[in-house]
């Protein structure tokens, strides 16, 4: 089943002024043209980005060639070490606002960027997966499915940012909006999109991530994520035999599996 583009749904219906995308330099040339086809401004620029700080092709897609510049000056200053902290939370705001993210997520964002990537408290030496610190603090019993961005990888989600938490009004609005579009653009899609985004889910500190059964407050089955077409992360698959039997607390922690906890997201909590 082909991957359904839920960014460029958005921008086409004006839910988004602009989308970034990064590419590599064999790829960039084909996607900037794809977007250019559809009637989309396209602006491009070089750049480390990611954990890995690996060098890569931005894309800046915008509805207007003034969104799709904007774009790249804001996140300009973002990747320019000269940028003092301070510019750095500004312009984190900035880049949120312009690729159409709620200001109440951009700022939860902006506080985890200020207290330092990695970090789950201020002071903390110890480094985690930003996807595990943003799980820590956006966590809530009965967090809505439709807001499920830890399947980024797999190119499983309807949103694609940190909601502030995983019941945020504002975020569920866009989540709403979107899923709307692709029941109407792709209709085949929506029900394998529905089932792999509405599966409980652990994290651990390290990233590492499963779709899990369980009951009375014990892990009884584990499964590394996967789309349709795409394989599991290997690490998924490794760990994923290490979590049945493990049992977790009223708020998600996972015990005896590691510290900090891997936590639970039951995104199957709501219908
Ligand atoms: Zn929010």
């Amino acid at each position: 089943m082909a991957r359904i583009d839920t960014e460029w749904l958005a921008l086409r219906a004006g839910i988004k002024p602009g989308i970034r995308v990064t590419a590599d330099v064999t790829s960039a040339p084909g996607i900037a043209e794809r977007y250019q086809r559809l009637g989309c401004s396209v602006v491009m620029t070089h750049g480390r980005v990611g954990l890995e700080r690996r060098p890569r092709v931005l894309i800046y897609i915008g509805a207007t060639p003034q969104a799709a510049s904007s774009l790249r000056a804001a996140e300009a200053h973002l990747l320019d070490p000269k940028t003092t902290p301070r510019e750095q939370a500004f312009f984190t705001r900035e880049f949120g606002l312009r690729l159409g993210y709620p200001g109440c997520c951009i700022d939860a964002f902006a506080e985890r960027t200020r207290r330092g990537g990695g970090h789950l408290r201020d002071g903390d030496r110890d480094r985690h997966d930003p996807d595990y610190v943003h799980v820590h603090d956006a966590w809530v019993a009965r967090p809505d499915w439709r807001l499920n961005n830890l399947l980024l990888n797999h190119h499983l989600r309807l949103i694609s940012f940190a909601p502030c938490r995983f019941d945020c009004a504002s975020a569920l609005a866009q989540a709403q909006a979107i899923h709307r579009l692709v029941a109407a653009a792709a209709p085949a899609h929506l029900p394998v999109l529905e089932d792999r985004l509405r599966r409980p889910l652990l994290i651990a500190s390290d990233g590492a991530r499963a779709w899990v059964r369980f009951a009375a407050g014990k892990l009884t089955a584990a499964e590394a994520p996967h789309a349709l077409e795409g394989p599991p992360d290997p690490v998924d698959l490794a760990r994923a035999p290490a979590w049945p039997g493990a049992e977790f607390t009223a708020d998600g922690r996972v015990q005896a599996r590691g510290d900090p906890p891997p936590r639970l997201l039951d995104f199957a909590a709501v219908r």
